[in-house]
């Protein structure tokens, strides 16, 4: 049997651009997440190790400590964040030129929340990014409850010439899950979000998470159904799992959290594959982590055996990924 490629944001990269695109992936020290600043909750979502996402990058001065916000209405340190901008774009870029004859970019926003800042900000360094040589455009990794109809007329602006793509952590629809992990906003507000950025032309990725706690498969399912009518045009598919120094450690240490078990993961995703629009590209079907802050479950610490039991899944479906 011939089996069907299922679409991935690859697929669609080379659709448009006729060649593979690369996703160089960046993180700017001083940006911080409302989740973890006090803003809207303190210590972030349950599963986040916040500690990954800042020291190292902050420990780089002048920037130790400085955390931008929606309100900050100055930023002296702006210059030294397009440095970092432009060390990161060129090592990764050059590293993918010559390791894989890389010709077009993608330049990812990835760490924190990347709407999280001044406007101005946020003009100066999407505007770097897209002057660099043969990037296509910019994918921006944000919160719901962190951009604002500004920033969304300005990408939309961009977008009229480059690619433009925001992401948001959609994770469930479930009011009572988002309270669980203390992710710090409703649904009502994703669904928001998506729905504005779409109406301003925008592309939109969006991020599922499946084996939250207490969600059976038909709430996952319910939180893919809902994603896909928003109008999401690339969804992220991830399994919980437990990593070190986070609140869910402390639940999963107390029992009070059962990690999905891999047979059930690959189940709800193949019904979520199985619902999705076809026009909707897949950029993640599954993650994990290989080093020694994984906790549980043991199975998310092998990706490449992860890919494997999935694609064996996939062909009882005549799919592949
Ligand atoms: S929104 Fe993202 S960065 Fe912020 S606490 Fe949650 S997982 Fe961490």
């Amino acid at each position: 049997m011939k089996l069907r490629q299922v679409y991935t944001y690859g697929n669609y990269l080379k659709e448009k651009f006729g060649t593979k695109v690369y996703k160089v992936p960046i993180s700017i020290s001083g940006f911080t997440c409302p989740n973890i600043d006090g803003s809207v909750a303190v210590g972030g979502c349950t599963f986040c190790e916040n500690d990954s996402f800042s020291p190292s990058l902050d420990k780089v001065k002048p920037l130790k400590g400085f955390h931008l916000n929606l309100d900050s209405t100055e930023n002296p340190f702006l210059e030294k964040q397009l440095q970092q901008l432009a060390v990161q774009f060129e090592s990764m870029s050059a590293r993918l030129r010559r390791d894989y004859g890389a010709e077009k970019f993608l330049v990812y926003f990835q760490s924190f929340t990347n709407t999280y800042a001044p406007l101005s900000t946020l003009q100066a360094l999407y505007d770097r990014a897209l002057a660099f040589d043969d990037v296509v455009g910019l994918s921006i990794g944000t919160r719901s409850d962190s951009v604002t109809d500004e920033t969304l007329a300005y990408l939309a602006a961009l977008s009229e010439d480059k690619e433009i793509w925001i992401e948001f952590g959609i994770q469930s629809i479930y009011d009572e899950t988002l309270e669980r992990i203390n992710r710090g906003h409703s649904a009502k507000n994703v669904e928001t979000w998506i729905k504005k950025s779409k109406s301003y032309g925008l592309n939109v990725c969006g991020h599922l998470i499946f084996g939250l706690p207490n969600e059976s498969q038909s709430m996952m399912l319910d939180s893919s159904e809902a994603a896909y009518a928003w109008g999401i045009d690339s969804v992220k598919y991830h399994p919980l799992y437990v990593v070190t120094r986070t609140a869910l450690a402390n639940e999963y240490a107390r029992g009070e959290f059962c990690p999905i078990s891999e047979a059930d993961y690959i189940e709800v995703l193949v019904a979520s594959l199985k619902m999705k629009p076809d026009h909707v590209s897949v950029q993640r079907m599954t993650a994990g982590i290989s080093d020694d802050s994984l906790i549980a479950p043991s199975w998310c610490r092998d990706k490449n055996m992860q890919l494997k039991h999935i694609n064996d899944r996939l062909k009882t479906e005549g799919l592949k990924y």
